[in-house]
């Protein structure tokens, strides 16, 4: 079957969740089978492959993404982590969640200035944490090559916190 195909048949929906009003999409069920995990990590490299020397994740669920793309490109991973976590000099940028905000940190000398990152994560909302990620990896003087996400909520319009990249999305909704 067809990529999305697959998301959207593995996908659970859970109303409600993780507050009343929000739909939540689970993507645990699609990480959980191994012909589905191995076509959305090839859907997702595919657009950007030869263009990107390291494969970033977004705490978490982006991590396990990013490894396996890092892994099936020999390239290595990068973690864009939530504040307090890496223990060396980080850049930090605040972003807006549904209600309040939050941080993410990336460590200055992971990835020298002139390389060229491919960023992954679950799924696109509002578009705040991606675009949080994206401003990390510019003030350290690293390319961004693209955004990929297996699920984009159309609706919210993450797109346009990343006007001038390049956003992959396996599946819209
Ligand atoms: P945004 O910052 O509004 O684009 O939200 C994206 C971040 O929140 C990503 O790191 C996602 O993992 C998480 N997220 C937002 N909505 C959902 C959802 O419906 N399912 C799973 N994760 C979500």
């Amino acid at each position: 079957a067809p990529v999305d195909e697959l998301i959207s048949g593995l996908c659970a929906t859970i109303p409600d969740y993780p507050k009343p009003g929000i739909v939540f999409k689970d993507l645990t069920p699609v990480f959980a089978d191994g012909a589905a995990l191995k076509a959305v990590v090839d859907a997702l490299v595919e657009p950007f492959r030869g263009q990107f020397d390291a494969v970033a994740g977004v705490e978490v669920r982006g991590f396990l993404l990013a490894a396996a793309a890092a892994y099936a490109t020999g390239t290595g991973v990068i973690t864009v982590r939530k504040a307090g976590k890496l223990p060396r000099e980080v850049v930090s940028e605040d972003y807006a969640l549904e209600y309040g905000n939050a941080t993410l940190e990336l460590h200055t000398t992971d990835l020298p200035p002139g390389s060229r990152v491919l960023i992954l994560d679950d799924v696109l909302a509002t578009g705040g944490t991606l675009g949080a990620a994206v401003r990390l990896f510019e003030r350290c003087g690293v390319e961004v090559t693209g955004v990929g996400v297996v699920l984009e909520l159309g609706e919210l319009d993450g797109r346009s916190a990343l006007k001038g990249h390049r956003v992959s999305s396996l599946l819209r909704l």
